[in-house]
């Protein structure tokens, strides 16, 4: 068996009902994680857009279960819903861990099942179960009714809410409480295949290669997380209170009104803000053994929705369901959050749908009237929740809306597609565009369009020094959001990063994001050779992320068509600057933004004229 590896991986084919193993082994140069979902979906995926046809990959990479900080995270590939190109996805929770501790490191899913089912893996054994019981359950039900099915404490669940069994486009997948695996629509992957969850029972602990040294360095690694600043930061506030608007002193930008400005002011952001929300908050929680616990529990014990109890609300549910459409209302916040989770509904999807919605009938292109008393208004709380609901359930306008940005504005035309905030087909919810040229530019070239869990570093956001820019990328201007020399560097280096952390299974707010000093390329291959004997320098680990992430544009091109005309972000983003606060003026300049795609198509080895991996890049790095 390889060490660092439960050593199976499992193909099930949902049509026939039928399992076959395969030895991990056979996959190292893959490493684990993402790695290994992106190759495996590049060589089996075909033009097949059948749900029998559409492949998905769960794989959990070779530090999680081994003990490591944080070692937790679980990758989600497959064929993106809305844009066509890859979908990745990162799920935390403790799926990843009882995944490999039930026998498996990956699940690769393939085919439909002719009736419900969940996906059991218990023992090192696999059964797909009936779940006819189990339709219709939002995700809280199903956590009960799972745990009453089969009394395990190490049980954890990868699931779907209604939204994923109505094939709700923006729909996602969700692990064991709120933790999501959000982008490219992969709930509805699970509902056209039929496939309820997949749920992991397992304690079989993972053999590592030198565990006595590993044991050291875990120590060693726990003692820096626990006194790093940024941790320290996501310990006190979680990411609500260091990404939310409002956070990092008033210097954290905001969507705005469907990204037309980006900015609030503290006291414009305090009703949404973590300080605000500590009065309801009772508890912290994490992953499956994390020390840093960044997901708040909140608890309103009666609101204008009757009591609520909401977990892991992220910087993303506070700019997407709040300052985005303009929303100041704490109890509408946390409501439209909690349908998110229980629905199984992807929080950025809903966020861009909605917010386009505000736009287009603000502009007069649709009605501000619609079906179940909502009113399309900026700021009208009780209407948002409405439509999240109706995004949920598939009805009224939320029917539309559920298909994501783009196809909503296919469908409403009438020039509402210039309303539509895209990237390769797919709706941001994002912040610091028009100020951060880095940040921007790891959205614009995200091979899975739009986000920034990507390319998009933190040396922005973080204000490095001119030293430490120039120690870690040759770049004393790292740090400065508003420059734009030396950013497309930048921008495809921590493509590479992310690349590997997420291979690794490790969690990339503190390994290498929000702190550099944790969990640098020497540091991260250090760490897979401790648990797996499998060695590399820092160096040759970086570049075999920028492999990854060069495999994940070929698919991209191959299957959605995308190329260097598709990394672009609206015309909003040119044309309009931020209003108010410390990047007032802000915009993009167009001649800028081409020459930092050209520095980074050439770092990696990329045609400038078509943005897309040469022949000889594809060959030197054994991808065709
Ligand atoms: S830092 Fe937060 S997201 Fe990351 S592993 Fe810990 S609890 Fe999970």
């Amino acid at each position: 068996m390889s060490l660092g590896y439960a050593g199976k991986i499992l193909w099930v084919d949902l049509t026939h009902l039928e399992f076959r193993e395969e030895p991990t082994e056979n996959y190292l140069e893959w490493i684990g994680g993402r790695g290994l979902g992106s190759f495996l979906l590049s060589k089996h995926q075909k033009h097949d857009n059948s749900p029998e046809g559409e492949f998905i990959i769960i794989a959990a990479g070779p530090l999680v279960a081994t003990g490591v900080p944080l070692g937790v995270r679980t990758a989600v590939s497959a064929r993106n819903r809305l844009s066509g190109g890859i979908s990745y996805s990162n799920v935390g929770g403790d799926i990843g861990n009882r995944l490999k501790m039930a026998g498996y490191d990956a699940v690769v899913l393939y085919g439909a099942s002719p009736t419900p089912v969940y996906l059991l893996l218990q023992d090192s054994r696999a059964q797909l179960v009936d779940a006819s019981s189990l339709v219709g359950l939002k995700i809280s039900e199903l956590r009960e009714a799972l745990s009453e099915l089969h009394h395990a404490s190490q049980l954890s669940f990868l699931g779907i809410g209604p939204a994923g069994e109505k094939e709700v486009a923006i729909s996602c997948l969700i692990a064991d409480r709120a933790h999501a695996a959000g982008w490219g629509g992969s709930g509805a992957m699970f509902g056209a295949k039929r496939l309820k969850a997949i749920v992991a029972i397992g304690d079989q602990p993972v053999p590592v290669f030198d565990e006595a040294r590993l044991r050291d360095k875990i120590q060693q690694l726990n003692w820096r997380i626990s006194t790093s600043e940024a941790t320290a930061a996501l310990i006190k506030g979680g990411t609500h209170g260091m990404a939310g608007a409002g956070g990092f002193n008033g210097l954290v930008p905001t969507a705005v009104k469907n990204l037309q400005d980006e900015y609030l002011s503290p006291e414009e952001s305090a009703p949404i803000g973590e300080e605000t929300f500590k009065q309801w908050e009772f508890d912290r929680v994490g992953c499956l053994g994390c020390s840093v616990r960044c997901l708040h529990m909140y608890e309103m014990a009666s609101s204008k929705y009757g009591k609520l109890i909401g977990e892991g609300m992220h910087a993303n549910s506070i700019r997407g369901l709040a300052s985005n459409w303009v929303v100041d209302d704490p109890e509408a916040l946390l409501k439209a959050h909690i349908l998110c989770n229980e629905y199984g509904l992807d929080v950025d999807g809903v966020s861009a749908a909605i917010a386009f919605a505000l736009d287009c009938a603000e502009q007069g292109i649709i009605p501000e009237e619609q079906d179940g008393g909502v009113y399309l208004k900026w700021g009208d709380g009780r209407s948002a929740v409405e439509l999240v609901r109706q995004i949920g359930e598939g009805t009224g306008l939320g029917k539309l809306l559920g298909k994501g940005v783009f196809e909503a504005a296919q469908e409403i035309g009438q020039d509402s597609q210039q309303l539509a905030m895209t990237v390769k087909k797919v709706g941001i919810n994002e912040q610091g565009l028009r100020s951060h040229r880095a940040w921007a530019l790891g959205v614009m070239t995200s091979t899975r369009g739009g986000g920034h869990l990507g390319g998009s570093p933190q040396t922005e956001n973080r204000r490095i020094s001119p030293q430490i820019g120039q120690r870690i990328f040759g770049n004393p201007n790292a740090g400065d959001p508003g420059a734009y020399q030396g950013k497309g560097k930048i921008a495809a280096w921590t493509e590479g990063l992310k690349c590997v952390v997420d291979s690794l299974g490790l969690c990339y707010f503190v390994y290498g994001w929000y702190d550099l000093s944790i969990g640098n390329p020497a540091e991260l291959a250090e760490l897979l050779y401790l648990a797996t004997d499998i060695k590399m320098t820092g160096d040759e680990l970086h570049r075999w992320g920028l492999r990854c992430h060069t495999l994940e544009r070929h698919f991209s091109h191959v299957h959605g068509g995308y190329s260097r005309e598709d990394d672009e972000l609206p015309e909003r983003f040119f044309q309009s600057k931020i209003a108010t606060g410390p990047y007032q003026g802000a915009h993009l300049d167009h001649e800028e933004v081409e020459k930092m795609l050209d520095e980074y198509y050439t770092y990696l080895g990329w045609d400038t004229q078509t943005g897309l991996p040469t022949q000889d890049t594809l060959k030197g790095l054994g991808l065709i």
